[in-house]
């Protein structure tokens, strides 16, 4: 048998992060068992169908990585994949259960379905539909049909004993079949309600198991029943754990925006973790670790490595939080991983935003300095900003002199310095190197570098802690590089402290 699974979102606007945790699963369950992967657009709910959410939904999956073997855009021998497109098949199974008696036609208006609710209301009985359109004789039937009626189908649900739901990751969940409504499978309008077209596409997609959030856990009574009466044998359930707030405290999935433990907002989207310049790897790892776990302690690991040892049976039940405090230090691991090429790549439409046009090649010599210091991809901006912004970085006297440099040691640094980038006839990082060393001995009190490094890298970048001085010189450029200390030599003149 080949393990078959979907994921089967509804176009009503972005990709939730929960829903990618439920993608990520199918994925990983698919790719374990070289089975495949389907995306099905669930689109029968037309009240809340949003355009465009169907190619962002697709737009985020390809992001993440999380690529399908059949789908709405490139088709499988079981399409189409988008519900709206197979309406015919929901109406003909939906007919098929009325002529078995296993559904039926229901001439209830939103008028009737109202009044009938207050009075059980008023009565104190239990709220639902009172089933009364199952009970109709053949003659009180053909009435309502010659009256011309529009009508929903409903199904039958049985009305004694009880459905076993056997799941996965909780074992046997008993469910009285008391407890359940006749549910409405095909509406009025001929359109299909999503119990029916999920069982009717499950089915006839051969889907083999069915990983989906714990929400629809209250679904699977009635999903169960209808395969029964269809006579086809139901998938495999395992439904996953509820994804909590970051903070532990309430359900994230019917949210758009949840909280840190410190109250921050944090992403919910999974366009917003991408905007904040997290990568899809660390967020794939991160995900996973979301109600499952690679084992033996390890937090980091790569999708190839996960899928080989994801086991349904491994994934815990009990809500999981969203371990937000792990992200950026993942995304961190991420980056430093990374290649320069591929990081510059990757920063770079975070420049482009911030209006820097990137030089590559200055780009990839400051990249393994800035990498270790970088959490998420827009933390580039700022320790880069002293390559694309010419106005000088730092005129504070005070900063720009040091304990082991005062005022004099300091000026005379910088006309050192000044004059080395002038004159030098090879302008590299070795002989960038050796110069600020030398100098740096020469004008600190104690005799160490370290000190005039610090002030130079103040003066050039305007951080202290930006990428090496030696290769932000080199990146910024000789002429660059010279305006700058020029601009600090100002300074010094006109300070009168210092004259
Ligand atoms: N369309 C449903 C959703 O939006 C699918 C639920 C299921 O997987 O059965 O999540």
């Amino acid at each position: 048998m080949t393990v078959r699974v979907r994921f089967a979102p509804s176009p009503t606007g972005y990709l939730h992060i929960g829903g990618a945790r439920t993608a990520l699963f199918n994925w990983m369950f698919a790719r374990k068992h070289a089975g495949k992967f389907i995306l099905r657009i669930e689109d029968t709910d037309r009240k809340r169908y949003v355009a465009g959410a169907t190619e962002a939904l697709m737009d985020d999956l390809r992001w993440l990585g999380l690529d399908w073997d059949e789908g709405p855009d490139i088709g499988g021998p079981f399409g189409p994949y988008v519900q709206s497109e197979r309406s015919e098949l929901y109406q003909e199974w939906a007919d098929w259960l009325v002529d078995q008696g296993h559904a039926y036609r229901c001439y209830c208006t939103a008028v009737d379905l109202k009044a009938m609710r207050e009075e059980q209301r008023a009565n104190k009985q239990q709220i639902g539909y009172d089933r009364r359109c199952r009970y109709l004789t053949p003659e009180q039937r053909a009435a309502k049909e010659a009256q011309g009626l529009s009508h929903v189908i409903r199904f039958s649900m049985p009305l004694e004993g009880a459905t076993v739901i056997p799941d996965k990751i909780r074992g046997d969940i008993i469910v009285n079949n008391s407890q359940v409504q006749d549910a409405v499978l095909l509406k009025s309008d001929g359109l299909p309600t999503y119990h029916l077209a999920n069982v009717v596409d499950d089915h006839f997609m051969q889907i083999t198991h069915i990983l989906r959030a714990d929400e629809w856990l209250s679904t699977a009574p009635l999903h169960l029943n209808l395969y029964a009466a269809f006579g086809w044998e139901h998938p495999v359930y395992a439904h996953l754990p509820v994804v909590l707030n970051p903070s532990g405290k309430g359900k994230l999935s019917k949210r758009t925006q949840a909280f840190d433990d410190a109250g921050h907002q944090v992403f919910v989207k999974t366009e917003e973790f991408r905007a904040g310049g997290l990568l899809p790897e660390a967020l794939l790892n991160f995900l996973a670790n979301v109600g499952w776990s690679f084992g033996d302690d390890v937090e980091q690991f790569t999708m190839a490595e996960a899928c080989p040892r994801f086991e349904l049976e491994a994934i815990n039940p009990a809500p999981a939080r969203l371990p937000y405090d792990k992200l950026d230090w993942l995304n961190g691991q991420y980056i430093q991983q990374m290649e320069p090429l591929a990081l510059a790549q990757a920063v770079k439409p975070f420049l482009d935003e911030a209006g820097y046009e990137v030089n590559p090649e200055a780009l990839l010599l400051v990249i393994p300095a800035m990498r270790v210091r970088m959490k998420r991809l827009p933390d580039a901006i700022p320790f880069l900003r002293f390559l694309f912004e010419d106005e000088a970085m730092n005129m504070d006297v005070t900063a720009l002199t040091h304990k082991q440099m005062p005022f004099a040691n300091a000026k005379s640094g910088y006309q050192q310095a000044r004059d080395f980038v002038a004159t030098t006839p090879v302008y590299d990082l070795d002989s960038i190197s050796t110069a600020m060393l030398a100098i740096g001995a020469r004008v600190t009190l104690n005799g160490k570098a370290g000190a005039f490094l610090g002030i130079m890298r103040l003066a050039i970048t305007g951080q202290n802690v930006s990428p090496p001085l030696f290769e932000s010189m080199l990146a910024l450029g000789r002429e660059r590089t010279l305006a700058r200390l020029d601009e600090v030599l100002a300074v010094f003149d006109a300070d009168p402290a210092i004259q």
